[in-house]
């Protein structure tokens, strides 16, 4: 499994994050959920977790 980006957590990434202004990322869930909200942020659950994210 690959572990959220995030510094300080090693919770499981569901997500790739792909950022405008910086690399793309993958995430835990709730990461996702925090850093989507930010403009022109798109989230794309990653193969076999297509459930983590709406
Ligand atoms: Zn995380």
């Amino acid at each position: 499994m690959a572990e959220c980006a995030e510094d300080g957590c090693d919770a499981e990434a569901v997500v790739e994050l792909h950022v405008p202004w910086a690399d793309n990322r993958v995430v835990c869930a709730g990461h996702a959920r925090v850093i989507a909200r930010q403009d022109g942020v798109v989230a794309d659950p990653l193969d076999g977790h297509e459930d983590a994210w709406p």
